[in-house]
């Protein structure tokens, strides 16, 4: 055995090996499994094709060892890229890509198996393979840089566009200088060494990113699984805590007022005993749907217990909140909302609250917006109420102890 087979079954067992992690991650990952069986059958195609190099395979099968070698080189390619436009979520390109094969297939049928085409195959293959892999990286990076941003995109491009660049190398110098040792990779030619030993670190490149994209997307859906109720699909309690933390940290920092409305939906109860839970969840749904289109793009709403919810006014004044508070009040009450095959009116009442000056304690900051709401059902719902205290706190956060008995309702 000579240097160039021994790194080509080095070669063919890292791709069994990882053949057997994308296999098991296909079984026990959910979420991204037909791109892992892809990349599988990629790694089980391009192993099994250099195994067809070594000489028991060329012995058992003659001829049809270089045929099915040569075919399943490709396939594996075709294989990997599919994988990675399924990943993306992009359409796979069926009828483009299995044409692509036929065609290769019957290109391979017509230059034939004999020596004296061993140029025109390398050429044929290298190029092919060459073509997929660099579309494979720009339809990674195009697909992937929104969900993954520009790093990770660019750790999986860069492997593939290296895999393609060494193939259009391999292509161009089998053609212009085929002496080199490129048209028969068994050959212990210096360029077949280098090539092979590229491709045992590309290979791994690869799979080392492929396996990064799989993580980073399964931590952003833990992520989100876990800062948003999978009813209304806003931020859930916990993060809208952590986001409140945030905002008056940097409220402090850089002196923005900062509002906080809580809204909590007036006679739900009513609304179960009537049409039952499931209805009262359509309704808490399209309330949170009105209460997330009123707000406006920077504002935090999030679904904060049953039928409440917390909205959070980034650089929002006072004046500014009462705006926005009845914004909200009337997105959700000025029309009725359509369930059980009717339409049926819905209300909020809204507690309105904003950052003191001094004031760091997110927790308290809450508490007054609660307060506030418990006033606004005490007054008769379907209304707002500014919390006392914010309402003399413009420059002067001395005085609210003696306003806090003043109720400042704000229709
Ligand atoms: P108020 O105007 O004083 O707020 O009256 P209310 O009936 O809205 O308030 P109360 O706190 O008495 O009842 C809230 C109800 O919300 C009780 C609970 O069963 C219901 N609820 C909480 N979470 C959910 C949910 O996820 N789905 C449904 N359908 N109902 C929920
Ligand atoms: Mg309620
Ligand atoms: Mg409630």
């Amino acid at each position: 055995m000579n240097d160039a087979s021994i790194l080509i079954l080095a070669l063919a067992t890292q791709q069994l090996l990882f053949a057997t992690g994308w296999l098991l991650s296909a079984r026990y990952l959910a979420g991204a499994r037909a791109a892992m069986l892809h990349w599988a059958g990629f790694c089980l195609a391009s192993g099994g094709s250099l195994l067809l190099f070594t000489e028991l395979a060329r012995e058992a099968l003659g001829g049809a060892a270089m045929m099915l070698r040569n075919t399943g080189v490709v396939l594996a390619f075709v294989l990997l890229r599919r994988g990675l436009l399924a990943f993306t979520r992009q359409p796979l390109r069926d009828r483009e890509q299995w044409a692509l094969f036929a065609a290769f297939v019957a290109l391979m049928a017509v230059i034939g198996l004999a020596p004296a085409q061993a140029v025109e195959r390398t050429v044929v293959i290298s190029a092919m393979m060459s073509w997929l892999m660099v579309r494979a990286a720009i339809e990674a990076i195009r697909g992937g840089c929104a969900e993954f941003g520009g790093v990770p995109v660019a750790v999986i491009g860069s492997p593939l566009l290296l895999l393609g660049s060494v193939m259009a190398l391999r292509a161009v110098l089998a053609l212009t200088n085929p002496d080199t040792g490129a048209v028969s990779i068994t050959h212990a030619a210096h360029f077949n060494i280098m090539l092979l030993l590229t491709m045992v670190v590309i290979s791994s490149m690869l799979h080392v990113a492929l396996g990064f994209l799989v993580m980073r997307r399964m931590v952003l859906e833990l992520q989100h699984l876990s800062s948003h109720d999978s009813l209304t699909r806003l931020l859930n309690r916990r993060a809208f805590e952590q986001r409140l933390a945030q905002e008056v940290a940097a409220s402090r920092r850089t002196g923005a007022p900062l509002g906080l409305l809580m809204v909590d939906i007036d006679h739900f109860k009513h609304i179960n005993d009537r049409f039952g839970h499931h209805v009262g969840d359509t309704a808490l749904r399209q309330t949170a749907q009105r209460l997330a289109q009123a707000a406006r793009l920077n504002d935090v709403v999030a679904r904060v217990g049953g039928e409440e919810f917390g909205v959070l006014l980034p650089a929002t004044d006072a004046a500014g909140i009462r705006q926005s508070a009845e914004r909200l009040r009337h997105a959700v009450g000025h029309e009725p909302l359509a369930f059980a095959d009717g339409l049926h009116l819905v209300t909020v009442s809204v507690g309105a609250s904003m950052l003191l000056t001094q004031e760091a304690d997110p927790e308290v900051v809450l508490r007054r917006a609660d307060q506030a709401l418990y006033r606004a059902k005490a007054e008769g719902r379907d209304r707002v109420v500014f919390d006392t205290l914010a309402q003399v706190s413009d420059g002067d956060a001395a005085t609210p102890l003696r306003a806090a008995s003043r109720p400042a309702e704000l229709r």
